[in-house]
């Protein structure tokens, strides 16, 4: 064929009439046809891709327990019997969701809300948070000490729902599978063994109220959180798929488990070793009844029913928590230095002069990052306008910014 009696072997246009014309073996096509092609073909990946689409949505979430688990071990460091437990409760949890509309004789799974137990800053918020991080849910945390029974100075239990909302903006059924971490749940215990202190309004009152949102409810609530707007419209919310998991450090708790264990030890025959009662960690022997000599009431305990606890962080898991986490402070101050063309190096001895210093002044796994601002701040200040194109911090640099004053005075902030 002469080139001027080319023609696309689709729409028929000639060469000329075209702008561009592609040859193949036993063909030609030009370029308005490749467009319409690709056209054609965009339209019908997304088409199969939303018939995939909400089978997808459903799988997606649910990581097998030990993905969860490897993915929680990238954030936290130590508390495996924790991050495994709380790998399987999401799992059942997430599982449950996808499970199709239960007939009467089907089995109902319950849901896994769980209750962490463990002194303050040993990651029971970030484990919570992480968790929704991967789910790629909408999380809320909640201080359960400004809940008020309804009808008190302070805020109902339904304000929970309306920061889960707004965590999702406003989006009601991505809100309705989403994570509520309620912090503090220690200080709503029943004051003392005394059930009959009617008002104890911030106490079993407020365990009261909590219990149907925990079980599963539809509640009314009031997106922008206040009641200042009576015209306000309301909006529904039903908690029977939100996981909800508390955290408290149930103060003085070992001295219930403790006895426990010792009437245990009475009860059983003392050759039940008290040697083998690891007396430095009491709380991984904890077991419900010991949430409810502490004063929380069975019913909420039932609607908790995944009970864990934290380790206290040693040297080491302080040591690791500076560097390993992917998003570790040492990481971040790195790429901090990165971004002004400063490579920073740290040496072994100095993050163990930091170590030592948030364990001297009982700063914990949070006092941490209060610590490397204090140390790294006048770096940060100066370095950028600097002509140095690297930072390496010794332990007497170390030293040289951490004096006394300041330390007393960020373990006192703490
Ligand atoms: P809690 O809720 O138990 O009081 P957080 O989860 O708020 O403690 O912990 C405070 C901070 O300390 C976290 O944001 C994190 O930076 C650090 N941290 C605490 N425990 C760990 C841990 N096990 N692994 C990594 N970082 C931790």
């Amino acid at each position: 064929m002469s080139k001027e009696g080319m023609e696309c072997s689709f729409c028929g246009r000639k060469k000329e009439e075209t702008n561009l014309l592609i040859a193949g073996v036993d063909a030609h096509i030009c370029d308005s046809c490749v467009e319409q092609a690709h056209g054609i073909l965009s339209e019908e990946v997304l088409a199969v891709e939303d018939e995939l689409g909400d089978d997808d949505k459903e799988k997606f979430e649910v990581k097998k327990p030990k993905e969860i688990k490897a993915f929680l071990d990238q954030y936290i460091i130590g508390q495996d019997q924790t991050k495994r437990t709380m790998a399987v409760a999401v799992y059942n949890h997430y599982k449950r969701l996808t499970q199709p509309n239960t007939l009467e004789e089907e089995v109902e799974i319950e849901k896994s809300n769980m209750i962490l137990v463990g002194d303050t800053g040993t990651g029971k918020t970030l484990i919570a948070k992480t968790i929704a991080k991967m789910l790629n849910v909408p999380f809320a945390i909640v201080d359960a000490t400004v809940l008020t029974q309804a009808g008190y100075v302070g805020e109902d239990v339904e304000s929970i729902l309306s920061r889960l909302l707004q965590a999702a903006d406003y989006d009601v059924e991505s809100a309705e599978r989403g994570i509520v971490f309620i912090d503090e749940i220690d200080k709503i215990a029943r004051k003392g063994d005394n059930p009959s202190i009617t008002r104890d309004v911030s106490g079993e009152g407020v365990q009261q109220a909590l219990l149907k949102l925990l079980e599963g409810t539809v509640v009314n609530v009031a997106p922008k959180g206040g009641r200042k707007h009576p015209d306000q419209k309301f909006t529904e919310v039903n908690t029977k798929d939100i996981l909800f998991i508390a955290g408290g450090a149930f103060a003085g708790i070992q001295r219930n488990i403790s006895k426990r264990l010792n009437r245990q030890a009475v009860g059983f025959g003392a050759s039940l070793s008290e040697d083998r009662v690891d007396e430095k960690n009491l709380l991984q022997y904890i077991i419900p009844t010991d949430l409810k000599s502490f004063g929380l009431i069975p019913e909420i305990i039932g609607r908790l029913p995944i009970l864990s606890y934290m380790n206290p962080l040693d040297k080491i898991a302080l040591r690791a928590i500076l560097t390993e986490p992917k998003n570790s402070l040492i990481k971040q101050y790195t790429k901090l230095f990165d971004m002004d063309g400063i490579e920073f190096s740290i040496q072994e001895e100095a993050l163990d002069a930091i170590v030592e210093k948030a364990i001297e002044y009982k700063l914990g796994a949070r006092g941490l990052r209060s610590l490397c601002e204090a140390i790294f701040t006048d770096a940060m200040f100066d370095l950028p306008s600097s002509d140095e194109s690297s930072f390496e911090v010794t332990k007497s640099y170390i030293d040289s910014k951490l004096d006394k004053k300041l330390l007393n005075h960020l373990s006192v902030a703490g």
